[in-house]
C-alpha cells in the first residue's frame, strides 16, 4: 500500500515529519508538501506561474506552491504510481466546522479525493506539538482502517475524512467520535493599522468562537476530550432550496412557445 503525504504548514513542519514516521508502520509513504507555510490557502491552484519540485536531503519533495498544487502535481505527473490513500497533516491547529472551507490541510486531502483517491486530513487542535504522538497514533489508526477497507471491500467509493485530535496525552484522550461539522460565529473584525507612510493596512481578524457546539458536532466532541472524525462531501448544492428556487427563477422559453 502506498500513501501520498502532504500538508499546508510546509515540508519542514514537525507535524509532517511525525506523521511520516507513523504512517511508515502501515504503508510506503511519499511526501510532496509546500515549500512555505500555506495555511488558509484553501483549494487554490497556482495558474499564473510554473511550479518547481525540489528534493530535501531526507527524500521529501517540496513545491513552491499551495497544498492543492502539491497533490495535483504529484497525482498528475510527478509520481510514477497512483497512491492508495492521500493523507494531509498533522496540521498545527484545529480545522473544525467552517474552518474546513479555508483549510489548506483539508484542501490537500480534497485534491486527492477529487482524483478519486481516498483521503484523510489530520489536525492537532491546540497549537504546539506537546502531544503530537497521540495525534499521530489516532491518524495512523484511521489510515490503517481506510487501507483495510481497500483490501477487503473491493472498490469502495473514495471518501474524504476530516480528523481533529485534542492536544492531550494518549491516557487523557477519551476516544474518537464520528460527528458532523459545527458552525462558527462570524470572524472577528479586521484590525486596521497604519503603514510607515501613514496608509491604512488591514489584518484579517481571528476566527469566531464555536457557536454550533451541541452534541453531535466536531466542536462538541473536541470540547469533551474526544478526537473527531467527519466524512466530508463537496457537492455545495442546497437541495432543500431547489424547488423554491425553480419557482422563482426558472424560465423555459421552449415550453412557453415562440414569442413574436
Ligand atoms: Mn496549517
Amino acid at each position: 500500500m502506498r500513501i501520498l503525504l502532504s500538508n499546508d504548514d510546509g515540508y519542514t513542519s514537525p507535524g509532517l515529519h511525525a506523521l511520516y514516521a507513523g504512517l511508515q508502520r502501515i504503508a510506503e509513504v511519499t511526501v510532496v508538501a509546500p515549500e512555505q507555510n500555506a495555511s488558509a490557502a484553501s483549494n487554490a491552484l497556482t495558474l499564473n506561474r510554473p511550479l518547481s519540485v525540489y528534493e530535501a536531503p531526507n527524500g521529501f519533495r517540496y513545491i513552491n506552491g499551495t497544498p492543492s498544487d502539491c497533490v495535483h502535481v504529484a497525482l498528475t505527473g510527478l509520481l510514477s504510481f497512483r497512491p492508495d490513500l492521500v493523507v494531509s497533516g498533522v496540521n498545527n491547529g484545529a480545522n473544525l466546522g467552517d474552518d474546513t472551507i479555508y483549510s489548506g490541510t483539508v484542501a490537500a486531502a480534497t485534491e486527492g479525493f477529487l482524483f478519486g483517491v481516498p483521503a484523510l486530513a489530520v489536525s492537532l487542535v491546540d497549537k504546539g506539538w506537546a502531544h503530537l504522538d497521540c495525534a499521530v497514533d489516532v491518524a495512523v489508526g484511521v489510515a490503517a482502517e481506510l487501507l483495510r477497507e481497500l483490501t477487503h471491500a473491493g472498490t469502495p467509493v473514495p471518501a474524504l475524512y476530516n480528523l481533529n485530535v485534542p492536544n492531550v496525552t494518549r491516557a487523557a484522550l477519551r476516544g474518537l467520535q464520528v460527528v458532523r461539522l459545527g458552525k462558527r460565529h462570524p470572524s472577528q473584525p479586521v484590525v486596521m493599522q497604519k503603514d510607515p507612510r501613514g496608509e491604512p493596512i488591514y489584518w484579517i481578524g481571528g476566527a469566531g468562537g464555536a457557536r454550533d457546539d451541541v452534541a453531535g458536532t466536531d466542536f462538541h466532541a473536541i470540547a469533551q476530550g474526544y478526537a473527531s472524525l467527519t466524512p466530508l462531501q463537496l457537492d455545495l448544492t442546497h437541495y432543500q432550496m431547489l424547488d423554491a428556487c425553480r419557482s422563482r427563477f426558472a424560465v423555459d422559453a421552449a415550453a412557453e412557445g415562440p414569442t413574436t
